[in-house]
């Protein structure tokens, strides 16, 4: 959304709020030297290589490339937008933004949003109080007691007790100056019939629900004792969509991305069991299916993703929907199967912590292994025709497979099985390989993205051409030295051959004319572009030498700016030894020669 905030504005909410404080509240940092290094909160690593610089404000990992401002920092990690960050740091040292319309961003009604969140969070310290503190919340500690809940989860999840009364949230809210018709849209309260206003959790051992800033936006409850329905979760309204919203996303947030894997559960129970024996990145729907928003925000988070779900009939179905969901957002789809009619609690009060991360961390089906299982459910393997119907549903499967050891493993285990030739079987898939390449390509493409960003990261780590070195050498060299950009600028004439650098560059050069007096700490904040804020901060943080000489800038321009000449010859060259044509090949392998000591004598 187009948004501008104030250049002033935008100073001042970054001079309040130092780097290191601000990553620091998310990661360990230690004073190394002139910078602050921990551990990198991007990517899973053991020993140190995210480092942040108070003096430059910039941060950058040396494992995994992340890097940038403290704006990026926060979108990247919180998955936020710019004016949402923004809004969040000014917020954090008091300082007013002018008529923000970053709370446009949350919808027209935001007022009215805002205090429906405000009643959400004056309920759940309330009933978090009253479950904790209080005399009437002694059945809500009994019933915690006898499900084993822990001291740390009921701090962590911030359970609380609704009590077994009519008013006492709609007298607490009217006490507190709530408009309770705002209430009552908002889920906490129902006008009752004849006159005021009544709670609608009543009884219940209560969790907060959160968005994915942390805002509480909803409950679920457990009705205590007999009574109907047992589970109750808060009615969809204006700040709680059921589709857009996954129990514990924002907790479990750094630990998805960390680990770059989440759990997906089928209930907030489940999730609570499985935090409590050691997977904090553990999130759930609320009462209904997987949606493509939940698979986005997942995505947005993770690549791998593991579906934890009840082994009965409803639960594969559940996860038989969920599958193309996952995997259509990108996601790599493993499926950790519960024993029939268990519910992780259960599980893991019968079987231990151990064993029940053993099942969904180690012991997870693939996709095929899991739709193999599944087919085999209710089929009569001794009966011909269902066995035979079993095997023609997993040749299809292993059709849509990509060749590969996989495929084969598993073609192996279907002969094994059934005794049938291995032959035979490569020619039926084959058969339907062609029926189904269409509906193949669909779901190939996620992967294809996944495997290609894995790809690009990879690059990162591999050396640079000369020519992209000098480049970064140079941008460095006018990021940490502001006389280096003019004296640049007056020898560069073609600009940089990469569109990143030229970009940097090209923005750098209308920075400083625009605004001579500032620093290259404001340069880096007003680069809105995550890649070359990014890169800036990567720039930023190369150790350089104290003085770029004549000699050694000028050996930088010459590579950069032969680079292209010396990209054509080689591609002719290349054309030539393709047409077979040795002469112009060898032509061409002259000129590249006659090039080089060209350069070497500039
Ligand atoms: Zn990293």
């Amino acid at each position: 959304m187009a948004f501008k905030i104030p250049d002033e504005k935008l100073i001042e909410v970054r001079d309040a709020s130092d780097i290191v404080e601000v990553i620091g509240e998310y990661v360990q940092l230690k004073k190394q030297g002139r910078q602050y290094g921990g551990l990198c909160p991007f990517h899973d690593e053991k020993s140190p290589s995210f480092s942040v610089s108070e003096e430059k404000q910039v941060y950058h990992c040396f494992g995994c490339g992340a890097g940038g401002n403290v704006f990026t920092f926060l979108q990247e990690l919180e998955g936020w937008s710019f004016s949402k960050t923004v809004t969040h740091l000014a917020k954090r040292s008091q300082i007013d933004l002018p008529n923000l319309p970053a709370v446009a961003e949350e919808g027209k009604d935001s007022k009215s949003a805002k205090a429906m969140k405000a009643g959400h969070e004056l309920a759940a310290s309330t009933y978090h109080s009253i479950l904790l503190l209080t005399e009437e919340g002694a059945p809500g500690r009994v019933y915690a007691e006898e499900r084993l809940f822990s001291q740390d989860q009921l701090e962590h999840f911030r359970i609380g007790f609704a009590l077994d009364q009519w008013g006492t949230l709609a007298q607490i809210l009217e006490n507190k100056g709530f408009n309770l018709e705002e209430m009552e849209a908002s889920g906490l309260v129902a006008k009752r019939k004849t006159e005021g206003y009544y709670d609608l959790f009543r009884n219940r051992l209560m969790f907060p629900i959160t968005d994915n800033s942390g805002n509480v936006i909803a409950f679920g409850g457990r009705i205590i004792g007999e009574g109907q329905p047992k589970y109750l979760n808060s009615p969809e309204t204006p700040i709680f969509q059921k589709a857009k919203t996954l129990f514990h996303m924002h907790e479990a947030r750094p630990s998805i991305r960390k680990k770059n894997k989440a759990f997906l559960f089928e209930g907030a129970f489940d999730v609570m069991a499985a935090w409590k024996a050691g997977l904090p990145n553990s999130v759930a729907t609320l009462g209904t299916a997987l949606s493509q928003d939940h698979a986005r925000l997942l995505r947005r988070n993770t690549e791998d993703v593991v579906l934890c779900f009840d082994g009965d009939k409803a639960g594969r179905e559940a996860v038989r929907k969920a599958i193309p969901i996952l995997q259509e957002a990108g996601c790599n789809v493993q499926v950790g199967l519960l024993p029939e009619g268990y519910d992780p609690d259960d599980f893991i009060k019968q079987y231990g912590n151990q064993a029940f991360q053993k099942l969904v961390e180690n012991d997870c089906l693939s996709v095929l292994s899991f739709r193999m299982h599944d087919a085999k459910q209710g089929k009569n393997m001794q009966n011909e025709g269902e066995r035979l119907r079993y095997i023609e549903e997993m040749i299809q499967e292993l059709a849509q497979l990509e060749q590969s050891v996989e495929r084969e493993h598993y073609v192996r285990q279907l002969s094994e099985e059934f005794q049938l030739s291995i032959d035979v079987l490569y020619q039926e898939i084959q058969r339907k390989e062609q029926q189904v390449q269409k509906e193949a390509w669909k779901h190939q493409q996620p992967k294809v993205q996944a495997a290609s960003q894995t790809k690009r990261r990879d690059q990162s780590s591999r050396p640079l051409a000369a020519h992209l070195k000098a480049e970064q050498l140079l941008l460095a060299y006018m990021l940490q030295d502001g006389e280096m950009i003019w004296r640049v600028s007056e020898r560069l004439t073609n600009g940089f051959n990469h569109d990143e650098h030229q970009a940097l560059y090209a923005y750098l050069l209308s920075f400083v004319s625009r605004s001579p007096k500032k620093g290259m700490k404001e340069f880096v904040e007003s680069l809105e572009d995550m890649k070359l804020a990014k890169l800036a901060a990567y720039l930023l943080m190369q150790p350089l030498k104290e003085e770029c000489t004549e000699d050694e800038l000028n050996d930088y321009i010459v590579r950069i700016e032969d680079y292209p000449k010396w990209a054509s010859i080689k591609e002719q060259q290349q054309a030539a030894r393709l047409e077979q044509d040795p002469i112009r090949a060898a032509q061409k392998q002259m000129e590249l020669i006659r090039l080089k000591k060209e350069m070497q004598s500039k």
